[in-house]
């Protein structure tokens, strides 16, 4: 048998199918790499008190006592087997079994598997899966479970842990010596164990040092494999050929920063500069650019889009949403001016065009946009997703601007590079701070640069919490908004709900939705509570994702404006918003955010040199986790320790994204987080594997891990269309 062998002719027809549709398991490989969840320790009994009703849970416990009685609705029997774990019991119930009694004896333990019920108040399982652990008839369990520790494997109704297992033995039982992917001279050096014994120290092991071996020899494949492909997939990028595209006097650069209204911060010089010199390359730059919302991360992209305009090409700046996307395009018609405005009247001598194009782009400005963009009339293009399509071409797009790349995949930002004739040049923009670990993994192949300050004359941000038990608070909530309104200025209220119709509200789910909780506040329902009472008289308006874009946009327009004192929003104000003249945001039910959104949305006011403030309202009980998470936001302003928590507190899957998939898929057991170290050795090993052999000819074995993983990444990506 090798990893690739269909899972059938292993196991046979009928299993192979369960492990199909209920793991997505097809291959002996994917099976091997089917981890156990957690191990059971053979007399060591699972807590009881960590069931929940409705879980799938497999857990060991001993039989207590057992009783048969008649079943009143209907005829036949009903077994109930009492099982415990020392403090607490679970009750199982068997329907018309009646010999399991003989099986199931006080005193013996097993692992029982099924579906956590409730009946009159106490939990149960309903004709449960179980394995025997001692006794005459466990005999074979002795072989599928070699040591003390026993495997749980994420199972499902469909096919029980121990069955998982026994798959599992039969094909380690049949394999054959695997060629190992990491180098001889890798393991040596970092005493990692071989695949081969690693995946056998996994599913089978005899003590926890064997297990803990097997898991950091297979951490260390995850990251190795995945820097050799981010190495090499840089190194092909440093050897592409493109059009330097050099910074000329005399053109929009020189007008550009002669106008502008500000100096750049030194961080913000720093990185024009570093961005100036990858733009002179003749290699495509592909980079990161990080920093807080409103560090001026976009004032120093539009600079390097001119240094490309100047030198004969174009810019393409993508951003996530409409709303955000028609606010890049005013703000930069507004810093450009007369050299943003080529073709219309009061033009400068050196001038551009900068036009805009989305999903509700009017279908005549639609082709008079990419009319432009053909022949090169216009230099710069803002738009969202829309520029993605195939008939959107560019004369000669010199330069891709992603914002707030974590909501884009990788693909598309292929796809707007595959619009250049000759390689474009890349920047990614993102305001959340990402820890620099998870940099590696995720943005692995762009070079990074942060923006750390603010700019000058910003006035902090107080942000406080504000509890329900004291209602005076809340309506002191309301009075700072009424203050600030008065004294000129503007606020946001935040909701994380639409209102009406449920479900596709762009609530984001936190990992303490559990308990029955009413809903989370709506747009729809507090929009008219404030209207007509504590902010009755002020000019309030509503912003969410359901509103018409020509509604939203001109919504924006006119808050920006500052003719709308109050604006009851969902999160589509997350991204990039920018009003310096707002200083107060109310968010309601804070805690239904996560960490980094609510950082993000702070980061809406306090953009100008006004005093902001943050009051983000919470049901959450005091020590609760939900309160914590929003206390720690109210705590500090500092976006990567937020980040760093945040990610602590969520799954690898979610930090990746689902534009990731590929790569989720492939982290099974590195921890982007406390793995940090790790993943650091693996890039720099990795880094000088892949300059001392570019082509792996030397190891085959890696050649070929790395060719199965980019095949399933372009298989997922044409899966995903
Ligand atoms: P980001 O994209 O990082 O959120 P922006 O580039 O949109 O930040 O800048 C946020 C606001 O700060 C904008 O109104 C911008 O004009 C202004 N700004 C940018 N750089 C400076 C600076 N050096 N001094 C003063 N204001 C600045
Ligand atoms: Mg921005």
């Amino acid at each position: 048998m090798t990893l690739g062998a269909p899972l059938k002719g292993l196991v046979g027809d009928k299993t192979a199918k369960v492990l199909d549709s209920a793991l997505d398991l097809r291959t002996v490989g994917d099976l091997l790499r089917h981890y156990p969840r957690r191990y059971a320790e053979r007399g060591r009994l699972t807590d009881l008190a960590s069931l929940h009703v409705g879980d799938h849970v497999t857990v060991m416990a001993e039989v207590q006592r057992t009783n048969v009685r008649p079943m009143r609705q209907r005829r036949g029997q009903m077994l109930e087997v009492v099982v415990g774990d020392g403090r607490r019991t679970l009750a199982l119930m068997f329907f018309n079994q009646p010999w399991r009694e003989r099986e199931l004896k006080p005193g013996r333990q097993a692992l029982f598997a099924g579906k956590v019920g409730e009946f009159r108040g106490k939990r149960q399982l309903a004709n449960p899966e179980y394995q025997l652990l001692d006794g005459d008839d466990a005999s074979d369990v002795a072989e599928d479970f070699a040591g003390r520790l026993i495997p749980v494997y994420p199972a499902s109704e469909k096919i029980a842990s121990w069955q998982v297992a026994k798959c599992v033995r039969v094909a380690l039982d049949t394999l054959e010596p695997l060629p190992d992917p990491l180098p001889d001279a890798l393991r040596d050096e970092r005493d990692l164990i071989d695949l081969d014994a690693a995946l056998r120290g996994i599913h089978r092991p005899s003590s926890i040092a064997e297990l803990d071996a097997a898991r950091l020899r297979l951490k260390w494949d995850e990251a190795y494999v995945l820097q050799v492909a981010l190495a090499q997939r840089r190194r092909l990028a440093r050897m592409e050929p493109t059009p330097p595209r050099v910074r000329r006097p005399g053109g929009l650069v020189d007008a550009f920063e002669l106008a502008l209204p500000f100096t750049l911060t030194a961080g913000q010089q720093e990185v024009a500069a570093t961005l100036d010199d990858d733009l002179a390359r003749p290699h495509p730059m592909h980079r990161l650019l990080q920093g807080e919302v409103g560090s001026g991360k976009t004032v120093v992209a539009l600079r390097s889009m001119l240094t490309v305009v100047d030198a004969g090409g174009q810019a393409a700046l993508m951003a996530p949403t409409e709303v955000l996307a028609t606010q890049h395009a005013r703000g930069i018609r507004d810093l450009l001016g007369p050299i943003g405005m080529a073709g219309e009247l009061g033009a400068a001598d050196v001038a551009t065009k900068v036009v805009l194009l989305t999903g509700s782009t009017p279908a005549a400005a639609r082709r008079a946009a990419l009319a432009d963009l053909a022949s090169g009339e216009a230099g710069i293009v803002v738009g969202t997703h829309a520029l993605l399509e195939p008939d959107v071409a560019f004369r000669d797009l010199g330069l891709v601007v992603v914002d707030e790349q974590h909501r884009f995949g990788v693909e598309q930002r292929d796809v707007l590079r595959a619009k250049g004739s000759q390689p474009p040049h890349v920047l990614v923009m993102t305001a959340t701070p990402i820890p620099r670990t998870v940099a590696m993994t995720v943005y692995g192949d762009l070079e990074t640069s942060t923006l750390t300050e603010l700019p000058k004359g910003r006035a902090p941000i107080a942000t406080h919490v504000v509890p329900p038990e004291k209602p005076a608070y809340l309506e002191r909530a309301w009075d700072k908004v009424r203050e600030d309104v008065a004294a000129g200025r503007q606020a946001f209220v935040v909701c994380p709900r639409i209102g009406e119709a449920e479900g596709d509200d762009g609530l984001e789910p936190t990992a303490t939705d559990d308990e029955e909780r009413r809903p989370p506040l709506a747009v729809l329902d507090v929009f008219p509570s404030l209207r007509d009472g504590y902010l009755h008289g002020l000019t309030i308006e509503m912003l969410h994702g359901r509103l018409p874009s020509d509604v939203k946009d001109s919504v924006m327009r006119r808050f920006a404006a500052g003719a709308i004192d109050v604006l009851v929003a969902t999160t589509v104000i997350e991204v990039g918003v920018d009003v310096p003249n707002a200083t107060v945001m109310v968010v309601m039910d804070a805690d239904r955010f996560g960490i980094s959104q609510l950082h993000q949305l702070r980061g809406r006011v306090g953009r100008g040199a006004h005093a902001a403030t943050c009051l983000l309202v919470t049901e959450a009980p005091e020590g609760s986790g939900a309160r914590e998470r929003v206390q720690a936001v109210a705590a500090t302003l500092d976006g990567f320790e937020l980040a760093g928590l945040d990610l602590a507190q969520r799954r690898e899957g979610d930090v990746l994204g689902a534009a990731q998939s590929g790569r989720r898929s492939r982290l099974r057991l590195l921890e982007l987080l406390r793995d940090g170290d790790l993943i650091v050795e693996a890039r720099t090993a990795a880094t000088a594997l892949v300059e001392a052999d570019p082509e792996l000819a030397d190891h085959p074995a890696l050649r070929e891990t790395l060719a199965e993983v980019l095949d399933e990444e372009r298989a997922e990506y044409l899966e995903k269309g």
